[in-house]
């Protein structure tokens, strides 16, 4: 059997596992990606925030991903019966990238993982691995390549950037349930003929089904749109045929895109995915990491997946190169805590989004824009800056915000 030795293995060549690869790369550590599947492969999460433009730009990654000409994304609208709530990056509250791309992950993904070889990093596809054995902070991690060659990777650390995947945390039992309600997607790529060019393709649109239940809209450069549904399993349910045939009668039922997708051909048979939300109860360990979906992934709602995973995997290849430069880290304070900190604010506006709170202020009647740069703030991912007030009170102020305007329409509405 083979025996590598590398300074770190990256587990995954997906964004979190690229980026966190160039970063120790470029510090001069040995650092090798294996990864299960052959690129380009399919993953879903197409819709970035300009948050993570900061850890692409610092993996060295931008110029790479500029060249290929993906559609650039400026904001996110909200439509609910007509009324239309739109964001745009360039008002937010804090200072940063105020533009983004909307990419076919499969493309975007491969450019990163080609971008991160081209700097000696070698990315040894359809390897997967299947067992670690940990002695101290060292490791050794069996791996098995697609005509069943087992190779062994001694490593001085380990970064789990897995995604759906786990490795880490199945191996070592450590998964936790999600305190988030399971959801489901259903979703494909249309062509998308009648894309209406004044209005998009320059962001994203979520449309309000039902109560919790939305759509995606995400228009690519090459004249495809990323379409989804997403909601409580329950209410796909009531559907019956095939997923094609599920997917064409929600779009249908919704007026505002049935119109324009009646008809279009899809890229690909729909595809589903349901409760996806899973976490551990700590992000690192001795000899190891865990970054990006393997920490947790909330909802596809705020398009948080790949920025989460990006700055995560930013945040803990410093602390690695700290480690292996000899430095003692505290885990808990310099990763946990950062990471809980990203993780928890979305997680309070998912669940003000599936509540309704959101959607009391998105469609509010009037709105303040001090307010409105703040919550866009968010939007756009930035969701570290403690001195934003719907970041550092995140669990109280959208509430008091919709209670507010809540009372101020009862108000205007009374009989006089
Ligand atoms: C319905 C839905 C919609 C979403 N929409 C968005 C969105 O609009 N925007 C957004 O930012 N995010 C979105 N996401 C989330 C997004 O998919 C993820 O957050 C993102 O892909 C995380 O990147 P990652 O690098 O952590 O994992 P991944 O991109 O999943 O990469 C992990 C890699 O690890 C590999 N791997 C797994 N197991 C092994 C193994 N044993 N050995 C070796 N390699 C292995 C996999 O093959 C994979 O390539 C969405 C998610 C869902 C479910």
């Amino acid at each position: 059997m083979n025996l590598e030795q590398v300074d770190v293995l990256v587990i995954g060549a997906g964004p979190a596992g690229t980026v966190a690869a160039s970063i120790v790369n470029k510090a001069g550590y040995k650092v090798k990606i294996v990864e299960k599947q052959q690129f380009p492969r399919f993953v879903i999460g197409e819709s970035l925030l300009p948050r993570c433009m900061e850890a692409l730009t610092e993996a060295g990654f931008v110029d790479a991903v500029k060249e290929r000409g993906f559609q650039e994304k400026f904001g996110a609208k909200f439509v609910k019966n007509g009324k239309v709530c739109d964001y745009f990056s360039a008002d937010q509250f804090t200072d940063g990238w105020n533009w983004t791309w909307q990419v076919p992950r499969a493309e975007f993904d491969k450019i990163l993982a080609d971008t991160v070889e081209k700097m000696g990093v070698p990315v040894c596809y359809q390897h997967t691995v299947t067992n670690i054995v940990f002695n101290g902070s060292s490791s050794v991690t069996t791996v098995e390549d697609i005509d069943g060659n087992v190779t062994q990777i001694e490593a001085k650390f380990i970064i789990d950037g897995s995604g759906y995947g786990r490795v880490i945390p199945r191996l070592f039992n450590l998964d936790k349930p999600s305190t988030l309600p399971p959801r489901k997607a259903l979703f494909t790529h249309i062509v998308d003929t009648k894309r209406s060019m004044d209005d998009e393709p320059n962001r994203i649109t979520i449309v309000v089904h039902q109560p919790g239940i939305w759509v995606w809209i995400i228009p690519f450069s090459n004249g495809i749109t990323s379409v989804g549904f997403v909601g409580n399993p329950d209410f796909f349910k009531k559907y019956e045929g095939t997923d094609e045939e599920v997917l064409r009668s929600l779009m249908a039922s919704e007026p505002y895109i049935s119109e324009r997708m009646a008809g279009a051909d899809f890229a690909f048979a729909p595809r589903t995915l349901e409760s996806w939300s899973s976490t551990t109860d700590k992000f690192y360990g001795e000899g190891f990491v865990l970054t990006g979906n393997v920490t947790e992934f909330l909802d596809p709602i705020f398009s948080s997946g790949v920025t989460l995973a990006t700055v995560s995997s930013q945040t803990a290849a410093h602390l690695v190169i700290r480690k292996l430069k000899g430095e003692s880290i505290d885990w808990e304070k310099e990763y946990m805590e950062p990471v809980m900190q990203g993780v928890n604010v979305f997680k309070s506006y998912v669940n003000a989004w599936y509540d309704g709170t959101l959607d009391t202020i998105f469609f509010a009647d009037k709105s303040v824009y001090e307010i409105k740069q703040m919550i866009c703030s968010v939007l756009a991912g930035y969701v570290w800056d403690l001195e934003n007030p719907y970041v550092k009170n995140h669990t109280t102020a959208l509430q008091k915000l919709a209670r507010i305007i809540a009372l101020d329409e009862r108000l205007n509405n009374a009989p006089a």
